[in-house]
C-alpha cells in the first residue's frame, strides 16, 4: 500500500506538473517558463488556486505608438529628424517590453491620407487591441530643451512621471509632466494614454547626449513601474 501510495503522489505530481505547463505555455516564452512553474507548484502546495503565482506583467498590453513617419504626417527637422529619432527608439521599446514578456502593438500605420487619418489609425489600432496603455513618441523642437510628457487623465500621470523622471536620469533637463486635453492621439485612446516628448531634435546639447538604446531603456523603465 505504501509503495501505491508513492506511485500515486508522483503521478499525481507529473500530472499537476503538465497540467501547469499546459495553462502556462499559452502565453509565455520559455525564458519565463521555469520560475514560474515553481511558484505555482508552492501555491498549489498550499491548496490555493494555480493562478497566484502568475506575474502581472502577462496581463499588461502596451501600444507603442511611433510618432509620425506616415505620409502627412512627418515629423520635426533640426540637427535631427524627429521621424528617424522616434522609429530607433520606438522599434527598441517595443523589443525591450517584449522581451520582458509584456504584449504590444505598434500603432504606426503603413500609410495615411491626412494627418488626421494618421492620428485616427493610431486610435483605432489600439481601441480593438483594447490595450492598458497607450505611448506615443515623440521628439520636440523650436529651442528648447529636455524631455516632457504629456498625459490625458490623473489615471495617466503617474506614468507620465515615471517616464520623465527616468529621462531625466539620463541627463536631460526634466521639464516635467503636462496634461493635454486635445491632442487627437489622446484623447481618443480609451486607454491610459501619454504622449513622451523625448528630446529636442533642435538641441545641440540633447542631440549630443541622445542615445536611442538608452534612452528606449529609460522609456521601458518608467513604463514597467505602471
Ligand atoms: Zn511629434
Amino acid at each position: 500500500m505504501r509503495n501505491l501510495g508513492r506511485v500515486l503522489l508522483v503521478l499525481f505530481t507529473l500530472f499537476t506538473t503538465l497540467g501547469f505547463k499546459s495553462v502556462e505555455a499559452k502565453g509565455i516564452k520559455c525564458g519565463t517558463y521555469l520560475p514560474t512553474i515553481k511558484v505555482m507548484l508552492v501555491d498549489s502546495a498550499n491548496g490555493t488556486t494555480n493562478r497566484i503565482g502568475r506575474s502581472p506583467r502577462y496581463k499588461i498590453k502596451f501600444a507603442i505608438d511611433i510618432g509620425h513617419n506616415t505620409p502627412h504626417d512627418t515629423g520635426a527637422r533640426g540637427i535631427r529628424s524627429e521621424d528617424e529619432l522616434t522609429r530607433e527608439v520606438g522599434k527598441r521599446v517595443i523589443r525591450k517590453l517584449r522581451a520582458l514578456g509584456y504584449a504590444v502593438v505598434s500603432t504606426l500605420p503603413s500609410t495615411s491620407k491626412s494627418q488626421i487619418d494618421s492620428f485616427k489609425q493610431r486610435v483605432d489600432i489600439a481601441n480593438k487591441n483594447k490595450v492598458d496603455y497607450f505611448v506615443s513618441i515623440h521628439f520636440n523642437c523650436g529651442g528648447g530643451q529636455g524631455s516632457e510628457v504629456f498625459y490625458y487623465s490623473s489615471a495617466g500621470k503617474r506614468l507620465a512621471k515615471n517616464v520623465v523622471n527616468q529621462l531625466a536620469a539620463l541627463g536631460y533637463r526634466n521639464r516635467g509632466v503636462r496634461c493635454d486635453k486635445q491632442h487627437y492621439v489622446l484623447k481618443h485612446t480609451k486607454a491610459k494614454a501619454i504622449l513622451i516628448e523625448c528630446a529636442f531634435v533642435d538641441s545641440e546639447s540633447d542631440m549630443a547626449r541622445y542615445n536611442a538604446d538608452r534612452m528606449a531603456q529609460a522609456i521601458v523603465n518608467g513604463l514597467i513601474q505602471a
